[in-house]
């Protein structure tokens, strides 16, 4: 696809640095560079992928802006696939804006956010999934997030997606050849057409079933500290993130709203929210606390129910544990470096997994730390495989997997065949949806506009 226009951008974030790095891209990139560049030793003609080094002069003003490298880089082998060129300036603001309004001036326009990478996709570079890839890249928190961004970059996942929209284009064949012609004697494998209907809807199955571990990784899971109040709920907050975080005070009923922060377990980011203590409220606001605590329990990854080593089990504890029955929990028995009161049989009787800890002294942190991890991860020690990082993926994965199982359904009630084409082609839509295929183009500028401008 040609791009008629030009387009720049500084690629470096902004403030004042070492270099910035200024990105032009369009036809008439290597022509507006040599306009403004002047190298410093003298030449006729650039090599593209070589360094020169050189000035940008503002001729009209007769000014030397600033002294820079500068690299051509000729289509189609670029980030873009057009001729693009880079300009590594000083790092100033000024530096960085006048080099930016003299290749304006000469004909380029300011880029939109991601521009660089929708041209990218335009051009069939890449696809679309590697197109979103690309910012997940840039805002990896951490080295497993970064590791997932980098496979669906390489293009792991797109060829995932490519053999299954393969593998239903060919039962799709088939049915169009059954469907055109149904007095001709055409030879298909009934048994083998089944298995591949079965093994595609299995494999997209498997690929959603991963979101839950790429969620976790992408956006990380939730993990709501409960109990009653004083128990050491906001310190164990702080210890967890090393920061004073929460308010602790000896009063009870000191937290009154969610204070949360992120932590990163094994390459998991897990929101840990430390709530209001849940006993009888004193005024309105503790109640509408207390609401927002209740209300968020069902919806919880995990539960950390806080008790305090140091005092006996009480009836609002009993209430505590009523209230949160049944979700996952993890007990976190606190200050025992004080002399214990708390008789554990009730916990055990529980069936719930508890770690002895002291939030005031830090002890026993690490093994609550792997706890909340197995809690969250289950036995899922080591992953496998291909995982779905991304809302938008597992959503159309989520249609692609109905329409098939609609397929499935057609096939077993041996419907009229047109039905089953129609489920199929319904698959292979959503599928090409997530590559950018048959993406709107609404969709597209939602996706390219979360991008930085020079990206
Ligand atoms: P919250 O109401 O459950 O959030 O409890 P806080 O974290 O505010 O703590 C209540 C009191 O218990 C404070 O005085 C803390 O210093 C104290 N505390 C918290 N954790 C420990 C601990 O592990 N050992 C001891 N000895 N005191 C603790």
């Amino acid at each position: 696809m040609e791009t008629a226009d030009t387009i720049c951008a500084i690629s470096t974030p902004p403030g004042e640095g070492g270099i910035g790095i200024i990105r032009i891209s369009g036809p008439k990139a290597h022509i507006l560079l040599q306009k403004i560049f002047h190298p410093a030793s003298k030449r006729e003609i650039y090599q593209p992928r070589t360094l020169y080094l050189g000035n940008i002069i503002d001729k009209d003003e007769k000014r030397e802006v600033d002294e820079v490298f500068m690299v051509l880089l000729k289509a189609p082998k670029t980030y873009t696939r057009e001729d693009m060129a880079e300009i590594y300036s000083h790092g100033g603001f000024v530096t960085q804006q006048s080099i930016l309004s003299l290749l304006i001036k000469y004909g380029s326009r300011l880029a939109e956010p991601g521009e660089f990478t929708k041209r990218a996709f335009l051009n069939g570079r890449i696809d679309l999934l590697q197109a979103e890839s690309v910012l997940d890249i840039i805002q990896s928190e951490t080295n497993e997030e970064l590791k997932c961004a980098l496979e669906h970059l390489e293009g792991k996942l797109s060829l995932k997606i490519n053999e299954i929209k393969d593998d239903i284009k060919q039962i799709l064949a088939e049915t169009e050849a059954l469907i055109d012609f149904p007095e001709e004697e055409i030879d298909v494998d009934q048994e083998q057409y089944r298995a591949t209907l079965r093994s595609v809807h299995k494999g997209i199955e498997r690929l959603i079933k991963s979101y839950f571990e790429g969620k976790a990784i992408h956006h990380g899971l939730e993990a709501l500290i409960i109990g009653r109040t004083n128990v050491g709920k906001s310190s164990l907050l702080n210890a967890l993130l090393l920061k004073e975080k929460a308010i602790v005070t000896p009063l009870p009923g000191t937290t009154r709203d969610l204070i949360e922060d992120t932590i990163h377990i094994r390459g998991i980011k897990v929101k840990i929210v430390d709530t209001a203590g849940l006993r009888i409220p004193k005024d309105v606001v503790e109640q509408e606390g207390i609401d927002r605590v209740k209300s968020k329990i069902p919806r919880a990854d995990l539960i950390i129910w806080v008790l305090d080593g140091s005092a006996v089990y009480t009836t609002e504890d009993e209430d505590i544990f009523r209230s949160i029955e049944g979700t996952n929990i993890l007990v976190a028995i606190n200050k025992i470096d004080l002399p214990q009161k708390l008789d554990n049989t009730i916990i055990t009787s529980r069936r719930v997994d508890f770690f002895e800890i002291s939030a005031l002294m830090g002890s026993g942190l690490e093994e609550l730390k792997d706890g909340i991890y197995r809690k969250l991860m289950g036995k899922r020690g080591k992953r496998a495989g291909l995982l779905i990082t991304n809302i938008r993926h597992r959503e159309l994965l989520q249609k692609a997997f109905d329409a098939l199982g609609r397929a499935i359904n057609c096939q077993k009630r041996e419907e009229p065949l047109e039905f089953m084409a129609f489920e199929l082609r319904e698959a292979l839509f959503h599928l090409g949806e997530i590559t950018g295929e048959t993406c709107p183009e609404e969709i597209l500028h939602d996706i390219f506009s979360r991008f930085c401008i020079g990206k």
